[in-house]
């Protein structure tokens, strides 16, 4: 977008997406996965990390997770394996959280976008498979309680190149990521239960007299709705449009940092500063063996994946003669700041 100023700005925006997997149990253990039950009855040794506890992986998450890489057309790889990946919060009883680092089990695809005439790809850098913490209750009047119901949830997690330029394509995206994984039947991807949760991270391209500058990338942490994921990328690029105005902060003299959503004022607000992969110490979780996936197990995954449904929605305009439906243009101003 080219201002009266004469500066052009370009937003560089990725998308990080955390979405639990409908499995009956949990990654590493028999427990149930169900929301909305009394706290801390849906445990055990292994999700309450208890010394000696060992993991067992669960095969429906890992097929869910297969499914949604084809569907993303990623690549599944041969041979994937587990990583700890640590840190310490009260909601996270092992003190680590087992992940994949460094040899993901989707890599590599894309998703389509259509929006005025155009096509814009969206490249997927890598979906792999983790498991979910527990939930911090700070609601209560003189202590902040310990729910580990959810600890141990199958998630996948979702990560983008930088390739969206607007508030309302990355959201757009998102809706159609929501559409997919239902119609796959992989995730109910409700947002109210935190089933699907989205991290942004943001900076602009700013372009002033033939010079470039970057501003410092920041990422909005576990936004659960698309208003949340639209009002906090519209409100970054014009934050950062201002603090660079004003302080002239660029990648080579700022740090990447993280920032919340206040869903209420409508701004985001800074949290600490971003931790780089070194500060979570990876390495490769002795409890559980690599996975190699059957090739033959991928085929037929494949062959019996559901038609999907920008497919579905083409077809039905090509065979009914049904309109398309109606998409406006991705939005390229600036959106006005919110006071
Ligand atoms: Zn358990």
């Amino acid at each position: 977008m080219k201002l009266k100023t004469g500066l052009v700005v370009e937003p560089i925006i990725g998308l990080e997406i955390h979405i639990q997997l409908a499995a009956r149990t949990k990654m590493w253990c028999g427990c149930a996965v169900e929301f909305g039950k009394p706290p801390n009855t849906r445990v055990c040794p292994v999700c309450l990390g208890l010394p000696g506890a060992l993991p067992v992986m669960n095969r429906q998450a890992v097929e869910f997770a297969v499914l949604t890489g084809l569907a993303l057309n990623c690549k599944i790889a041969p041979v994937t394996k587990w990583d700890r990946k640590h840190y310490y919060y009260p909601d996270l009883p092992k003190n680590y959280q087992i992940s994949q680092y460094n040899q993901p089990l989707c890599i590599g695809g894309y998703v389509e976008l259509k929006a005025d005439h155009k096509i814009h790809k969206i490249r997927i850098n890598r979906a792999h498979l983790e498991e979910d913490a527990g939930k911090n209750i700070h609601d209560l009047a003189d202590c902040t309680a310990v729910d580990l119901n959810r600890a141990g949830t199958p998630l996948l997690e979702i990560v983008t190149e930088p390739d969206f330029a607007s508030a309302d394509e990355t959201r757009e995206f998102a809706v159609q990521l929501q559409r997919l994984v239902r119609y796959l039947g992989v995730s109910e991807a409700n947002m109210q239960k935190g089933q699907m949760r989205f991290e942004p991270n943001i900076n602009l391209k700013i372009t002033k007299d033939g010079r470039e500058f970057r501003t410092p990338i920041v990422e909005v942490k576990n936004l659960n709705s698309f208003r949340a994921l639209h009002g906090a990328i519209s409100y970054e690029i014009q934050r950062q449009l201002e603090e660079w105005r004003q302080t002239g902060i660029v990648t080579e003299t700022g740090n990447k940092s993280n920032r919340g959503w206040d869903d209420v004022r409508g701004v985001t607000t800074p949290q600490r500063e971003k931790e780089e992969a070194h500060d979570y110490r990876y390495f490769p979780d002795p409890d559980l063996v690599p996975l190699t996936t059957d090739r033959h197990w991928v085929t037929e995954l494949r062959e019996h994946l559901p038609e999907l449904p920008i497919p579905r929605t083409e077809r039905f305009i090509s065979e009914y003669k049904l309109s398309p439906p109606t998409s406006r243009p991705f939005a390229t101003r600036l959106p006005t700041p919110r006071k």
